[in-house]
């Protein structure tokens, strides 16, 4: 499939919002903005000549691309501040480097055990099948593969990845990413779930696509019976602001939460873009009103080009503190940062328990209020040695066993001995060992 051509001025042309061509995704697609001629045309604005220069730097190292329905979101009289122009145009800013930002900020490509999967928890994957995006989000974490036609698996690939999910049984969640999933042809999605849905554990399957953001034409009556003849489906697509959520998009977020498939958003927190309690409340309240449950908020991440999107991580407290006991419950998303290194999210959320003694516990809610919850006197302490069918508690667990316990689980457990995690690379540990020998 080729995505990539590019159309000339006169071509541009024809573009007309209330053409019929306008909903056919395809066109889209095929009409992509790539260069800054098209881009200052479409939004009747014109870059200074310095300015045109150090974008066009920009975009040798970071690519542009963005679909014509997207750019025409901007409110052209404050295209600077505008947060799809910042999302879609690229800055000089992401030229600049900084000492602590990094080219694989999450290590995913050192988590993968063969190319395209990312393993990190255990019961999940990361499944990478498409490199193409209908937008390049200029906050993208795997910036570095922005535009890299190299990456985008053939399938033989795909296979060796659905491979290793079938010779793995303790998969039951498969994260279908990229690039975007849904940028795949209809049959391609079909075949790959298709495969998927042939391996008894997996349980359930998941696609991040952000194009009932920036292509909603792509959540045709084709493709929302595709995904819903491989139920269960899990769809996570990423609205960073309000003003994305046209009746278009609406319309995308119907189709699939009438195939019932469950929605959820996971945002990306940026400096200029959604920096702001009000902002994030009226985003996630709409979300909730489109049956988009808001899932995560994300920390910025450290990869390269990103430093001007980065917000402290204060920033992000301060929004859910505005959104806890303010609003829905469900339309509270949990903030992460995810660990450089390949940590994983780690969630990050204000503190409501504020002191304790042996049979209380001291609390403050969302108003300021301090109260108390007092603890049972009578408490029987089940202790666990995984022994379940001796328990009182009724597991009934059929199948497969868990994975082993680990991390502060395995400290909290009773059956475990473990008292203490010691990171690797504790000198101390390495003493100890000196001696010993
Ligand atoms: C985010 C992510 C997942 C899924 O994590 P959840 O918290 O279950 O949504 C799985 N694998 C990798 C590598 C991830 O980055």
């Amino acid at each position: 499939m080729e995505l990539s051509s590019r159309i000339t001025e006169e071509e541009y042309s024809d573009i007309d919002q209330n053409a019929p061509q306008w909903k056919d995704w395809r066109w889209q697609i095929a009409h992509t903005v790539r260069d800054l001629d098209t881009v200052e045309k479409v939004l009747g604005i014109t870059f200074s000549p310095q300015e045109r220069q150090e974008l066009e730097e920009t975009i040798q190292k970071f690519p542009l691309a963005a679909t014509p329905y997207y750019l025409s979101l901007i409110k052209v009289e404050e295209y600077a501040q505008d947060p799809v122009f910042l999302q879609a145009i690229p800055s000089p800013d992401e030229l600049i480097i900084e000492d602590c930002d990094l080219e694989d900020p999450l290590a995913e490509d050192s988590d993968s055990p063969v190319p395209g999967i990312t393993h990190r928890y255990p019961d999940r994957v990361l499944f990478l099948v498409s490199n193409v995006c209908a937008m390049y989000c200029r906050h993208c974490t795997r910036k570095r593969r922005v535009g890299d036609r190299d990456r985008i698996p053939t399938w033989e690939e795909m296979e060796a990845g659905i491979a290793y999910i079938r010779e793995h049984p303790e998969i039951r969640d498969v994260l279908l990413s990229g690039g975007d999933p849904l940028m795949l042809p209809d049959e391609l999605i079909d075949r790959i779930l298709t495969e998927l849905r042939m391996i008894p554990h997996v349980e359930v399957i998941r696609i991040g696509s952000r194009t009932p953001v920036v292509l909603p034409f792509r959540i045709t009556d084709k493709l929302v019976s595709v995904l819903k003849k491989h139920q269960p489906i899990w769809l996570n697509t990423h609205f960073n602001h309000p003003q994305e959520i046209t009746p278009t998009a609406e319309r995308a977020l119907a189709k699939l939460a009438d195939a019932g498939i469950p929605l959820g958003n996971q945002s990306v927190l940026l400096a200029g873009v959604n920096d702001c309690p009000r902002i994030m409340k009226a985003l996630v309240q709409k979300l909730v009103k489109n049956r988009v449950r808001p899932y995560y908020l994300y920390q910025c991440d450290l990869s390269e080009g990103l430093s001007h999107f980065r917000t402290p991580v204060g920033k992000g407290i301060e929004i859910i503190e505005n959104l806890i006991g303010h609003t829905s419950g469900f339309a509270v998303p949990t903030y992460v940062i995810d660990a450089p290194g390949g940590g994983g999210k780690i969630p990050v959320m204000p503190t409501y328990l504020i002191s304790y003694s042996t049979n209380k516990v001291i609390l403050r809610n969302y108003e300021g209020v301090i109260t108390t919850y007092r603890e049972p006197d009578h408490y029987t302490t089940i202790f666990c040695d995984r022994n379940c069918k001796e328990c009182s508690l009724q597991l009934n667990l059929k199948g497969g066993e868990e994975q082993h316990v680990v991390g502060i689980a395995r400290l909290l457990s009773d059956y475990d001995e473990a008292t203490a995690l010691v990171p690797v690379d504790s000198e101390r540990m390495a003493r100890r060992d000196d001696e010993e020998e």
